[in-house]
């Protein structure tokens, strides 16, 4: 069945699972497409140009913000952030779906966008934030000053959960995993976003006739 693309934007306060939950996402469907951030800020160990981020000196990402290359921009701790608008529009037109990694200004951006009729967003939160801190701890990628500006900046994060289409409170990760797959199941299958539907419906009637 045809379908628009639609964007799929994943939110929470560092560390409370995204990123697995969009990598687990991404190996249940192989159509779907990681957009792909530019940022300033420098890579962790094993970050892999053009597959994580596209990694920018602060001028060069300036100016593809001002030529209007981003879709979506925003600072956060203290870094830029921003989603390349051509992929994002040329896999829409090809109906294929694209999963963000954005924080809450992104969301709201992407949703007021001209493309925020085909938008969904979902919000992931942690158990609690000691659960929070111990999983930026475990996660061995941040220098204890670092885990403490992103739990400083966590309730903020967290304050803009209403914003959302969906909520997942990620305790268990593959419950949250089976939670994430259902609502782009049903997403999917929305009467509105299935845009060969009348034709094959009028084709249904006509069989036999
Ligand atoms: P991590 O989320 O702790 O792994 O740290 P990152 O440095 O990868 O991301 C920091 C924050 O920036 C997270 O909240 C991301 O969702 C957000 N972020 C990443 N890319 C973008 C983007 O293109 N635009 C916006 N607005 N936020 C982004
Ligand atoms: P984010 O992208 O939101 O910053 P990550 O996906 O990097 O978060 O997860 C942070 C850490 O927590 C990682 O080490 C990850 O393996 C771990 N993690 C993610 N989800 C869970 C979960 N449900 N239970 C326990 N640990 C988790």
């Amino acid at each position: 069945m045809e379908r628009s693309g639609l964007l799929i934007i994943l939110s929470s306060p560092s560390g409370a699972g995204k990123s697995t939950l969009a990598r687990r996402l991404m190996e249940w469907d192989p159509t779907l497409r990681f957009s792909v951030s530019a940022t300033t800020r420098k890579p962790r160990p094993g970050e892999v140009e053009a597959e994580h981020y596209y990694f920018r000196e602060r001028a060069e990402f300036q100016s593809m913000v001002a030529a209007g290359d981003m879709l979506e921009h925003a600072e956060v701790f203290g870094n830029l952030y921003g989603t390349p608008r051509a992929p994002v529009e040329e896999a829409m037109r090809a109906g294929r779906d694209t999963l963000f990694d954005v924080d809450w200004q992104g969301g709201q951006q992407i949703r007021a966008s001209a493309l925020g009729a085909h938008v969904i967003s979902i919000f992931v939160l942690p158990p609690s934030l000691a659960e929070l801190e111990r999983r930026l701890i475990a996660r061995q990628q941040d220098a204890p000053e670092v885990i403490a500006a992103r739990m400083q900046k966590s309730r903020d994060e967290i304050s803009h959960w209403a914003e959302y289409d969906y909520v997942i409170v990620n305790e268990e990760i593959e419950r949250s995993e089976a939670e994430l797959k259902t609502i782009l199941a049903a997403e999917r299958l929305r009467r509105e976003r299935q845009t060969g539907l009348g034709r094959f419906v009028r084709s249904l009637m006509e069989e036999g006739r």
